[in-house]
Order: C-alpha cells, then sequence, then structure tokens
C-alpha cells in the first residue's frame, strides 16, 4: 500500500475522469467490465474487525503491495508471489453475487494502489444493488483524495490502516489522509509496543481525525490485556479496542476464512 498519489501497478495514474478501461470498454452505465485486476482470492466469511464485525462479508483481496510491514500477515498478497488469478472488474462483481452477504470488504495487498482501475471496481460494486456496505482496507500510504472525488457513494467507507513505527513503514503515510476521512470511515492502529501506542496517541491527538480510531493488538505481540489497561490508563474515551475475531474462531495462519 503506497504511493502519494493513487498509481497502478504498472504505472497506470488515476485518470481524471475515473473509470475507463485497460482496453477502453466502458459499459453505458460506466461500468468498465473490460479493466482487469490481479487477484489473490473472493472468499465470503463474517468480517474479523472493525465497526462491521460479525457481519456475513464477502472479501476481494487484490494482489499487490508496495509496502512490507515487518508483521504483515499477509505477504502472500505481493511480490515474489504471484497472483492466484486475474479478473475483469464483471467478473470479480459476477463472483460477489454468488454469495447472498450484503457486505463487501476490498482488501489486499493494497487495494488502492491500481488508480483507475481501482476506482472502476468501486463504482462497479456500488452499482450491485445487493450491496449495503463496500469497506475498503488502505494502508494509508495511497492519497485518499481522488478516490472520495471519483466514488461517490455512501455505500463506500474507507478503512486507513495507519502504519505505526514496529511496522518499518510509518514513514510512508500520507497524513493529508486523515483530514478527509469521515464519521462513516475508520482509522486502525496496529499496536505492536508502547512506542506504537504513544505513536498512535499522538497521531490523534495532533491531527484529531474524525473517522472511528480503533486500537488494535499485533497478534502474538501486544497482550490484548495490555492495551485494554494502556487505553483505560490514558482515558481514551473514544477509542475502541479492535480485536480481529477470525483468529479467534479459526487457526491464525489459515487463509480465506
Ligand atoms: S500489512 Fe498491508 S500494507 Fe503492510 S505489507 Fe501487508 S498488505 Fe502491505
Amino acid at each position: 500500500m503506497s504511493g502519494r498519489r493513487a498509481a497502478g501497478a504498472n504505472g497506470g495514474a488515476m485518470s481524471g475522469n475515473g473509470a475507463t478501461g485497460e482496453s477502453g470498454a466502458t459499459s453505458g452505465n460506466g461500468v468498465a467490465a473490460e479493466i482487469v485486476l490481479p487477484l489473490v482470492e473472493v472468499f465470503e466469511t463474517v468480517e474479523g474487525e472493525g465497526t462491521a464485525a460479525g457481519y456475513p462479508t464477502v472479501f476481494i483481496r487484490l494482489f499487490g503491495c508496495p509496502l512490507r510491514c515487518v508483521w504483515c500477515d499477509t505477504p502472500y498478497s505481493y511480490a515474489p508471489h504471484e497472483p492466484e488469478m486475474r479478473l475483469t472488474v464483471a467478473e470479480i462483481c459476477a463472483r460477489v453475487g454468488d454469495f447472498s452477504s450484503a457486505r463487501v470488504c476490498l482488501t489486499g495487498g493494497e487495494p488502492l494502489m491500481f488508480g483507475w482501475r481501482s476506482v472502476a471496481l468501486l463504482n462497479a460494486l456500488v452499482a450491485l444493488p445487493q450491496l449495503v456496505d463496500i469497506h475498503v482496507e488502505t494502508s494509508g500510504a495511497i492519497a485518499l483524495e481522488p478516490f472520495l472525488d471519483q466514488v461517490r457513494s455512501n455505500k463506500v467507507r474507507y478503512i486507513v490502516d495507519y502504519k505505526l513505527p514496529a511496522s518499518g513503514e510509518t514513514h510512508r503515510m500520507h497524513l493529508p489522509n486523515l483530514r478527509l476521512l469521515r464519521p462513516m470511515d475508520e482509522l486502525k492502529f496496529v499496536i505492536a509496543d508502547e512506542r506504537d501506542f504513544r505513536a498512535a496517541v499522538d497521531v490523534l491527538h495532533t491531527h484529531k481525525p474524525g473517522g472511528a480510531a480503533l486500537f488494535s493488538p499485533v497478534f502474538g505481540r501486544m497482550p490484548p490485556q495490555q492495551l485494554v489497561e494502556r487505553i483505560l490508563a490514558e482515558g481514551l474515551a473514544n477509542v475502541r479496542l479492535n480485536l480481529q475475531i477470525h483468529k479467534v474462531i479459526w487457526d491464525p495462519q489459515q487463509r480465506g476464512v
């Protein structure tokens, strides 16, 4: 998840008018059906974290990420691994339609690194009448402004995964994103240690971002009990503890759940 501007993995910068196809094929309703994206997996489970935790959700995991967080739990979503498949936007939407979930999590890797192709996918998902919520898990390194401009739907929410010092990628954060977050969006801090905790508190105090603030312990490094104690001791009345419930339900290493 990178780039101070939304630029494609293949060098495709976001166009001014958003959804146009790689092959130039764009349907009458603006759905660029022929645009191709690399993917790892599309599967249905329950959302494991965030404000939509517990809801049946279709996960679309795109392939590719320019960041390399030390504690990343999806290293299979970027090089040197290979994408499992390449699907058109229309094919991705068809797969979503195979499930009964009304919610989609667009994740990665970094699902916004494809610029205008990411916009096209989001707008195509917005057009699916059965969906009530499309939340995008993004690294915080990609500028959100073009997406907010070109994906005009309250169905779409952004979950910014702010990278703290222990991730090794905190210097990649695109700080102007913080002032763009709306109440429906989320700002997640994955916290490995006390230095991360302090950095997260500093971000909240300095930038006063708009979205829901979620504090999540790095699995296996920060005991959840310790994080709760720190949240309470700091008097963080509007911070929510965020646990990944899929790591409680299934083996933490299991994919596709
Ligand atoms: S945690 Fe997210 S942003 Fe970091 S390397 Fe993994 S996929 Fe990329």
